[in-house]
């Protein structure tokens, strides 16, 4: 048997990438590692996140920038547009399955809340019909999770231009995240019992409000709203 080793190719030190990065971390170091900082005393103990959330990868909703959190404060599990996959216990790779189970289970956090976003990449590649067919290898089938909420908009929204389509669905797909959060046997009675919530989330990155949904008007409206501007509450309905 041999073994083919692939080096990493080593960036020069004054890569301008790696000296922003690494200034970071000096910067993080200061603040998190300050003598008179005992956040990371207690952290190498363990952690006690205050929540889930299940966020998109895009480099503009980052769960901890936006919520202004510590470290420590957030377990977070990021994928091309915030999907959850239904409960499948096939014995597959479920990285958002087994980050669930391990928040719900282990560290019994006590919400969990879905941040969808304005914008998405991975909503607007399910709308345009699953990515580039061409190129992309895993893009289309792991998008097609949120198959559901398409069809629902286009029920909605019959002849709705693309770019319609896809804030409608960026919103569906938030809720059809929470339904299948409730696919999990372990989930469900632990909502059902009180011990956990669920939370959708939106990040409007074009006004820069964050909307929350509402179950029982079945529409998202604003949690944090932009200080100078009224909205009224955004419909979802199918
Ligand atoms: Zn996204």
């Amino acid at each position: 048997m041999s073994f083919h080793i692939i080096r990493a190719r080593r960036a020069h030190p004054q890569h301008p990438v790696l000296l922003r990065l690494t200034s970071g971390f000096r910067r993080f170091q200061y603040r998190w590692y300050h003598p008179d900082e005992p956040l990371f005393e207690s952290l190498r103990e363990g952690q006690n996140p205050l929540a889930l959330v299940i966020a998109c990868c895009d480099s503009r909703v980052d769960p901890v920038l936006l919520t202004d959190c510590r470290p420590g404060d957030l377990f977070v599990v990021r994928n091309v547009a915030n999907l959850v996959p239904p409960y499948a216990p096939d014995g597959g790779r479920h990285g958002v399955s087994a980050a669930l189970e391990y928040a719900v289970k282990h560290l019994r956090v006590q919400d969990v809340i879905i941040m969808g976003h304005a914008c998405c990449g991975g909503i607007h590649a399910l709308v345009s019909g699953g990515g580039d067919e061409n190129r992309d290898e895993f893009i289309g089938p792991w998008v097609d999770v949120a198959r559901h909420a398409l069809e629902k908009v286009d029920e909605a929204m019959p002849g709705a231009c693309d770019a319609d389509r896809a804030r409608a669905c960026e919103l569906w797909n938030v809720r059809l995240s929470l339904d299948n959060l409730m696919t999990f046997p372990w989930v469900k009675s632990a909502v059902e019992e009180g011990r956990l919530s669920l939370h959708g989330w939106y990040f409007d990155l074009q006004s820069g409000e964050l909307l929350e949904y509402d179950a029982e008007r079945q529409a998202f409206r604003p949690l944090v709203g932009h200080p100078h501007v009224g909205r009224n509450p955004v419909s979802s309905r199918g």
